[in-house]
């Protein structure tokens, strides 16, 4: 499933092929990918010029100056910028046709969807979709949408719960796009076991934990820039990204600092792998 550096090298990929172009029609090859496709993308969007491609937690956002089209990959969606006469393939479910820039003919943004977890969607200006309303801020952002996201932020928020502090962190009100990869991994570099109550971890730890999260998102997004050409490749299927991990998938393996094996558990029905030596 596409994670948040997955998404963020997506935009990265994307940005400098749609920003400053024109949506020219849009081709829905069916009504609905997880949920129905609305008529603005038909109606309204077809004319409009992208201002800017963003990402909000795992949503990208196409904006113009009537609305944003908004886009989630879900479990197995990709996008590319291809020739307009690219022949399709199984999933292609939308093409969103472009005008032409300089000398290159308009190309077309497809979008592919196996599993049709994915959506597209539609955000008139000046509002905020409902899927969008209430997240919490930018794992990377220093503030600007809302709080910042630090250790004084994750101190404050947690005081009084007792959830696990894994199931706290992976909450998408608390902070987005802190995935099971990445809260494994982080909850392993700063040392903090998963099983923790939120409301008992120090503000030190959060601290700790904040940059831990800040790194390895860092890491996999600056990994992730090595295949960009695949986001204009006929041929490329945009793969997730090669990941060194420490615990994450590792249950049973040798713990990386301690060499004690690794445990394994089930914390929010999610899998969960952790030292209980290295991690209290
Ligand atoms: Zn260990």
């Amino acid at each position: 499933m596409p994670e948040l550096p997955e998404v963020e090298t997506t935009r990265r990929g994307l940005a400098p092929h749609l920003e400053g172009r024109i949506v020219t029609a849009a081709t829905l090859r069916r009504p609905d990918l997880r949920w129905p496709i609305p008529a603005e993308i038909r109606e309204v969007l077809p004319g409009q010029r992208i201002a800017a491609v963003r990402r909000r937690a795992k949503y990208l956002l196409l904006d113009t100056a009537a609305g944003s089209a908004l886009l989630h990959l879900g479990m197995s969606g990709s996008l590319r910028v291809l020739p307009a006469d690219t022949p399709l393939r199984a999933h292609d479910h939308v093409d969103l046709a472009l005008d032409s820039a300089g000398a290159t003919p308009g190309r077309v943004l497809r979008f592919n969807d196996p599993r049709r977890f994915g959506c597209l969607l539609w955000q008139p200006a000046g509002e905020i979709h409902e899927l969008l309303a209430g997240l919490g801020p930018e794992p990377l952002s220093e503030g600007g949408d809302g709080a910042a996201f630090n250790g004084d932020y994750l101190f404050a928020l947690s005081r009084g719960r007792s959830a696990p502090v894994k199931t706290f962190l992976m909450d998408q009100r608390v902070v987005v796009g802190v995935g099971n990869i990445y809260v494994a991994e982080a909850l392993f570099a700063a040392g903090v076991s998963p099983l923790r109550a939120a409301g008992k971890v120090s503000r030190e730890r959060y601290a700790q934990l904040a940059a831990a999260i800040r790194t390895i998102l860092g890491q996999a997004i600056t990994r992730g820039g090595t295949t960009l050409r695949d986001f204009i490749s006929p041929d490329g299927a945009p793969g997730y990204f090669e990941q060194e991990l420490s615990a994450y998938g590792r249950g049973g393996e040798p713990c990386p600092r301690c060499g004690r094996p690794l445990k394994q558990a089930t914390i929010g029905q999610r899998a969960t792998v952790w030292c209980g030596h290295c991690q209290r």
